[in-house]
């Protein structure tokens, strides 16, 4: 279980930390994808975000848990899962356009 405070990846600006290690960069780029993808509120759409699991060719299915603003995502193969906590507000929120 992953569990991720999403601010923890950002900069001053918002915008996705550039001095951090590539393993977390590319953490936080996936996040990212299941942030602007959650926060739609459009559950009806094909799962489109490729697992981040060494060989796991599943897709991401991510869940905006209204109750606690939190995204709850699960790949749907090899079941890793995980937890975002704080995205609200940043760039990836589309929540506001709903
Ligand atoms: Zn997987």
């Amino acid at each position: 279980m992953h569990i991720t405070n999403f601010q923890h990846f950002l900069n001053e600006e918002g915008n996705i930390s550039t001095d951090i290690p590539k393993e977390a960069r590319e953490l936080a780029n996936f996040l990212a994808l299941l942030i602007d993808d959650a926060s739609t509120g459009d559950y009806e759409a094909e799962p489109t975000i490729r697992c981040i699991e060494k060989g796991c060719e599943g897709l991401i299915v991510p869940t905006w848990i209204q109750e606690g603003d939190e995204i709850y995502w699960i790949c749907i193969k090899c079941k890793t899962k995980g937890y975002i906590t704080d995205w609200r507000g940043t760039k990836w929120d589309n929540s506001s356009e709903i």
